[in-house]
């Protein structure tokens, strides 16, 4: 992977813009949701385009030219995901989303935890429901989930993990960056605690993977879970990535067509990972998407990391001049609000639902933010009753949407 570490310079990011179809439309927006979803650069766009006027076939199956273009073209994004985090091709599964990748590995819990003294279940409290639903729903093959205590700010409270993380601990599953703080989970240390316990860990890196760098190995996880829309490529293109030892005791949740390697009226071999794990038809083009998409990212000339946190505490520094308005656990005199922390920000806005806002926002200025409880309903209850205004950022935002963006804020806290 290539990634640059030159000072992000204004015509950098201009031209980092451009790669963006979508921004370059006369009614384009300022798109501040790109926690939900990014945006796709044209060269994805043409990887997809590319699978339908040139390779159009199934994969795995036709000894025809198309079906064996498909076929490469989708074994090379594999090789390509696994690069990018620092894996092998044989430890990576590709999956519709990261919620689906999630549900995998908590289906096959019973299997991938031999033994049955270990029934707990941690995950932090700020965690996104694909990260606590899968788990929560375990219950019912006798596992119980603990939730470990965050700050107002959202920054997991490592001693309440060490305190509840022991010798009956299945897995330990936490985001590696929040949904709806940002903050920056300290992956390696409960990676590392929990495998001197014997527990398995599992890292979402839905919100992470465009924003920080990812790498199995260094990271110390059993399983890390992807969605490659968050970072630019198509929807439907999600990556598991297992130790292979860990995916070759895993059930499929679907079986099928692909999942199996010979079949007769008595019963069926499996076939070997990662394809008994991929059970009917993907989503072809998607994969080929996320190929360019990660050879995007690899590519861009500047230190995007860098320049996220620029507009961040721009950002932030300029929010908190709006009477009413409030980030929570900021505090203006101190910096540490800044340290581990990703480019989104959530705030209350006096006066200001999160049914109004947003709406009030894209009338006035096409600027889109998500307003509401992020699909993390504990924790951004905890932050404010009714859900959290958010904006996130990508390379492509400038300080000049941000200006915009305040100016707004501002008129809108006057009245
Ligand atoms: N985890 C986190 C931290 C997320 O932000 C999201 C998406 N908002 C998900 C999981 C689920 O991703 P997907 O909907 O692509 O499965």
């Amino acid at each position: 992977m290539i990634k640059s570490d030159k000072k992000p310079e204004p015509q950098d990011v201009e031209k980092f813009r451009h790669e963006f179809p979508m921004l370059g439309n006369a009614d384009a927006p300022v798109y501040f949701d790109n926690a939900a979803t990014t945006l796709k650069p044209e060269c994805v766009i043409k990887a997809v385009e590319d699978y339908y006027y040139h390779f159009c076939a199934n994969i795995n199956r036709g000894l025809y030219e198309s079906s064996l273009l498909a076929t490469k073209k989708y074994e090379s994004a594999r090789t390509a995901a696994a690069a990018f985090i620092g894996a092998l091709p044989e430890e990576i599964v590709f999956t519709p989303n990261t919620t689906y990748a999630i549900n995998m590995v908590a289906a096959s819990l019973p299997v991938l935890v031999g033994d049955r003294c270990r029934k707990k279940i941690l995950i932090p409290f700020s965690e996104h429901h694909s990260n606590m639903i899968p788990w929560m729903n375990l219950e019912r093959r006798g596992f119980y989930t603990e939730f470990i205590r965050v700050d107002q700010a959202g920054r997991i409270d490592l001693n309440d993990f060490y305190d509840r993380l022991d010798r009956t601990t299945a897995i330990v599953a936490s985001s590696i960056v929040s949904n709806v703080s940002g903050v920056i989970n300290p992956v390696v240390v409960m990676a590392e605690a929990a495998g001197e316990c014997g527990a398995l860990f599992l890292a979402d890196a839905a919100q992470a993977a465009a924003h920080v760098d990812i790498n199995v190995k260094k990271l110390g996880v059993d399983f890390l879970a992807l969605s490659g829309h968050k970072i630019y490529a198509p929807p439907g293109s999600g990556i598991l990535y297992g130790k292979t030892g860990l995916l070759e005791k895993m059930e499929p949740i679907v079986w099928g067509g692909g999942t199996v390697s010979s079949v007769r009226q008595d019963g069926f071999e499996p076939a070997a990972v990662p394809k008994k794990l991929e059970p009917g038809t993907p989503d072809i083009p998607a994969f080929s998407g996320l190929e360019a998409a990660l050879g995007f990212v690899s590519d861009i000339g500047f230190d995007y990391q860098q320049y996220e946190k620029s507009l961040l505490e721009y950002c932030v520094y300029e929010m908190a001049k709006i009477p009413g308005l409030k980030i929570p656990g900021f505090v203006e005199e101190g910096t540490s609000f800044f340290n581990e922390r990703s480019a989104i920000i959530p705030f209350t806005l006096k006066g200001w639902d999160c049914s109004e806002l947003p709406v009030v926002l894209d009338k006035q200025a096409k600027i889109a933010i998500r307003s509401g409880f992020h699909c993390a309903q504990p924790f951004t209850c905890s932050l404010s009753p009714e859900g959290v205004h958010r904006v996130s950022f990508a390379p492509y935002n400038t300080k000049k949407e941000i200006d915009l963006f305040i100016g707004i804020l501002a008129e809108l806290a006057e009245l």
